[in-house]
């Protein structure tokens, strides 16, 4: 009966992972599809300063299918980066969100914004990828420094140098370089100076445990103190409460991303929150989060 019940959990394994490889092939040719119908579309989540003003926004994928309906990026982002079609995806992202910043130029509210891009492993290793994504962000007329890639430490994994390369490249042309998910991935502290970064981004997992927990409490002002050595901005993801953007505040850090401000939203919605600041300011329960 040993050998049956073997051979009854590896069938059953085998077709469980069969199972979820033709899920994921049906929705990589979903996707493939997708790409060139309109269904994938940028949301911009508000990053604000201590005032509540919002200064700029990070770019994330959205993709609403006709019959299966939103999908989540936690189901098709790993779909594409392993099928490789995170590239086109990735330039679909990024033809949008210049097509935006055109657009804002011309409104006093919206021209100084800067928008966040986020760049898979994927993407930065492929040479090729990454030049046709910087001639995209690199078009004629966008407002210099309005860009920023947003990399995680799981890029340096495999050919570091180069990687530090391209994004000296990208910050050559302008682009701003953002470490996103900080303190999560293969944190070897060493990298951190030899990268031409701008700034890190607090993970929400650090986040979430303020002001309570204070093995968060301290990480989260080590990475505060760290950022700042190197001469980095700091940006906090995930702010839900004012608790937690109190605690940052006192922490030292003033950038501020999260459902507290702002979820994700379709970019008209988006511009309509930037234009309606008091509002926002009214709704925010946080004295220190009040316009000045
Ligand atoms: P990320 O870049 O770290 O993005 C932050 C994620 O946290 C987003 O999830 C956002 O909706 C969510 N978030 C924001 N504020 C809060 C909050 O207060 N509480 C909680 N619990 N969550 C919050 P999303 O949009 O589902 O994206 C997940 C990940 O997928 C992103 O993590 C990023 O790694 C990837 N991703 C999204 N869009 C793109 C894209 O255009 N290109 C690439 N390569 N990856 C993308
Ligand atoms: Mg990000
Ligand atoms: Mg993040
Ligand atoms: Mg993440």
């Amino acid at each position: 009966w040993v050998t049956a019940f073997t051979v009854g959990m590896l069938y059953a394994l085998l077709s469980a992972i069969l199972g979820e490889s033709k899920e994921n092939s049906a929705l990589e040719s979903e996707l493939l599809r997708a790409l060139g119908s309109g269904e994938i579309q940028v949301h911009l989540q508000a990053q604000c300063d201590v005032s509540g003003r919002i200064v700029g926004a990070e770019a994330l994928m959205r993709w609403q299918h006709p019959q299966r309906g939103f999908v989540s990026p936690a189901e098709f982002i790993p779909v594409a980066e392993r099928s490789g079609l995170i590239v086109p995806a990735g330039e679909v992202v990024a033809r949008q969100v210049c097509a935006v910043l055109l657009r804002w130029r011309h409104e006093p509210a919206l021209a100084g914004m800067t928008v966040s891009i986020n760049v898979s492993p994927g993407q930065i290793r492929d040479a090729r990828a990454m030049q046709r994504l910087l001639d995209i962000v690199t078009e004629p007329g966008l407002p210099h420094g309005a860009i920023k890639f947003e990399l995680t430490e799981s890029v340096f994994v495999e050919d570091f140098r180069g990687v530090r390369e391209r994004m000296a490249e990208c910050r050559s042309r302008g682009i701003r370089m953002a470490l996103d998910d900080f303190g999560t991935g293969f944190s070897s502290l060493s990298y951190l100076k030899l990268l031409p970064l701008d700034q890190l981004k607090i993970d929400q997992s650090f986040v979430r445990g303020l002001p309570g927990d204070a093995g968060a409490v301290a990480i989260t002002r080590t990475i505060i103190g760290l950022s700042r050595e190197l001469g980095l901005e700091t940006v906090a993801e995930g702010v839900e409460t004012a608790a937690q953007a109190e605690a940052l505040l006192q922490l030292g850090c003033s950038t501020h991303q999260g459902f507290f401000y702002a979820r994700p939203l379709p970019v008209p919605e988006f511009e309509a929150l930037v234009r309606a600041p008091l509002k926002r300011a009214a709704a925010g329960s946080s004295p220190a989060l009040q316009p000045a």
